[in-house]
Parts: structure tokens; sequence; C-alpha cells
């Protein structure tokens, strides 16, 4: 099951934007963009594809010119993300398993591939009670993502993320 929280996820693409900016940097993240991009990869880190993702990471990094665009970001979890973190200040000891991830998830972004685990029966009617929650408080959260934007920009942004999830959700009730 994935559970999104649109308010967070909402403040990080925000936050990453600014700062991408900020750098003079390429910055076109979208939320919408950013909740397929987690879906695609279950909610979980692109690279070890098991820990749940806490942060952002950019495949090329800001620091050596990595925009902020769907296409150079992947969710990660706290280990990779340090491990990741760690190969770029050690340049001299670089981490080879580390570069096959990455080439891995090069290879999943480019062939647009999604990540699927096998589900039993009981975990995907977990899940249809999920999204059906999630339809009910939907508007409510992506009203306060507005509010704490103040931006015009995020009537047309939510509207698009709203019918991506209700898509989403009708794909999942079909048999
Ligand atoms: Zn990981």
């Amino acid at each position: 099951m994935i559970e999104i929280d649109l308010i967070r996820e909402g403040n990080r693409v925000y936050q990453q934007v600014l700062r991408a900016k900020a750098m003079g940097l390429s910055a076109t993240l979208t939320l919408e963009e950013w909740v397929d991009r987690i879906q695609q990869f279950e909610g979980l880190c692109a690279y070890c594809l098991e820990a749940p993702f806490t942060s952002l990471d950019h495949l090329m990094p800001p620091s050596t010119g990595g925009n902020t665009i769907v296409s150079n970001c992947v969710p990660v979890c706290l280990l990779c993300n340090s491990r990741k973190n760690d190969r770029v200040l050690c340049d001299t000891s670089a981490d080879v398993s580390f570069e096959a991830k990455l080439e891995q998830v090069r290879y999943v972004l480019k062939n647009n591939l999604r990540i699927a685990k096998p589900k039993s029966d009981e975990q995907k009617e977990e899940e249809i009670k999920i999204t059906f929650r999630l339809d009910e408080e939907m508007h409510a959260a992506l009203r306060e993502v507005a509010r704490s934007h103040n931006r015009s920009l995020n009537g047309e942004l939510l509207t698009a993320v709203a019918d991506h999830l209700k898509r989403s959700q009708k794909e999942q009730r079909k048999p």
C-alpha cells in the first residue's frame, strides 16, 4: 500500500524548486510528476527497492548542475541517501555497486517501468480501503497545499493531481 501525504510532498517539491531556482538551475518538477514517481516505485527507495522513501534524490546532484526536473528526481531512503553522499564526498573510492544501482534506476526511468511487488488479496483489499479514504480527504489536503503555497499555479496543478488520483483509483477497483 502506498500512503502519500500530499501536504508533505507538496512542500517537498516546493522547497526543492525554490532551492534549484536559487542555484540558477532548471526546476520544472510538479507535485503531479512527483506523486507519479513515488507511485512508480511503490513508495519505496528507487535504489534498494526495500526501504520506504524518506526524501527526494537528484540522480545528478544539484552541486554538479543536476536540475530539479522529473527525469532527474527519484525517491530515496535514508541509508541509500547517505551512501550516495559518501560516494560523492570520497570520489577516490567510488562505490562501484552504487554506480550499478544508479544505472538500474536510469534504466527504469528511461523505459518508464513500474516497480510492482506481488500482492496477496488481503493486501489489495487494504489498498483499496486506503485509496477510498484518500478520496474523501483529498480535497481538504489539496486545498491546504494551495493555501500554504499561496500560488494560483496550484489551482491547475491540484486539479491535475485530483484527476490523476481518481483515475488510478478507478483502475484499482477493476477486478
Ligand atoms: Zn534505499
